[in-house]
């Protein structure tokens, strides 16, 4: 590990865009390219939006965010939330899955993937969510 951050704060919608802000500015001393950055910003919100909507759905919770910067440049990034947890993550995987409102789209595990080299989701129902990616 070369270096590493964490935040925590309030599940709270306006902290989506603090917790975006400040993964970015953490990842700036690796000199992405602005197409990684725009990735890496857009995984967060996607993550960071579930655990405040579906995490939190009827209650403000904890969320942790952390960061690591890895050997071969590589950044590890965790999004991790104390709610409710996902019973069936295969079924959360699947494009269009959702159990949000007429807002939610369901793709957000869909986009994550596909901005990630990798992701983990881990998940157990009534202790929380952990979504980690590593790009
Ligand atoms: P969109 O992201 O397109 O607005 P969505 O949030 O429903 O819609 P995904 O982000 O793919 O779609 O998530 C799929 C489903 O997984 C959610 O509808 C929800 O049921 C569950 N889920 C995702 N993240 C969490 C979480 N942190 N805690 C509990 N459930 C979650
Ligand atoms: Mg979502």
């Amino acid at each position: 590990i070369l270096n590493r951050m964490s935040v925590r704060f309030d599940s709270r919608s306006v902290n989506e865009a603090f917790a975006r802000m400040t993964v970015a500015a953490f990842v700036a001393q690796l000199d992405p390219t602005l197409e990684e950055l725009n990735d890496i910003k857009t995984v967060v919100s996607e993550a960071v939006t579930n655990a405040i909507v579906h995490g939190y759905r009827d209650q403000v919770g904890e969320i942790l965010v952390s960061a690591r910067l890895l050997e071969g440049n590589f950044i590890e990034i965790k999004v991790k939330d104390h709610g409710c947890g996902i019973p069936n993550i295969d079924q959360a995987r699947q494009p269009l899955f959702t159990t949000g409102n007429s807002e939610r789209s369901g793709m957000g595990f869909t986009i994550m993937e596909s901005f990630s080299d990798k992701l983990k989701i881990r998940s157990s129902v009534g202790r929380g969510t952990t979504v980690t990616m590593l790009r």
